[in-house]
């Protein structure tokens, strides 16, 4: 168990059996349920087994794992449950993170249904894109 570790984290009690959930796949690193709110059926929840609260702190192969889950999941909801999917991950405050268990959300998506998913961007100038990208390219 991790130092940041909460006294009781609903989705760590999943990854343990220990919590009411709905369970479609689970592997070594990953747990794949059933989110309690889903905005369509098959809308699944993809977290690692250990409490990790923010994707900076999952490791290597925990990275690797839920990327791979999530492929698995977004599959299998495109076969059985919607034409479309997004993926969400909120990681911090500010990002409306409201648990602090790293979680992917596969979200089915269908024609007019009522998700939204806004990015209120303006456009940037070259100059300023160079810049941050820049920025990015090392620590
Ligand atoms: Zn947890």
């Amino acid at each position: 168990m991790s130092e940041n570790a909460p006294t009781a984290c609903s989705f760590c009690e999943i990854s343990a059996d220990r919590g009411e959930a709905s369970v479609a796949a689970r592997d070594e690193l990953t747990v794949a349920f059933m989110d309690a709110y889903p905005v369509a059926p098959g809308h699944v929840l993809i977290v690692p087994r250990r409490h990790v609260r923010s994707l900076a702190d999952l490791n290597p192969d925990e990275g690797t794992a839920l990327w791979g889950m999530t492929q698995l999941m977004a599959r299998r909801v495109k076969a059985k449950h919607a034409p479309a999917v997004n993926l969400h991950l909120s990681d911090g405050a500010e990002a409306e993170q409201d648990i602090s268990h790293v979680h992917m959300h596969v979200v089915p998506r269908h024609s007019n249904d009522a998700v939204k998913i806004e990015l209120p961007g303006t456009r940037a100038t070259r100059d300023e894109l160079d810049r941050v990208a820049a920025s990015l390219a090392e620590d």
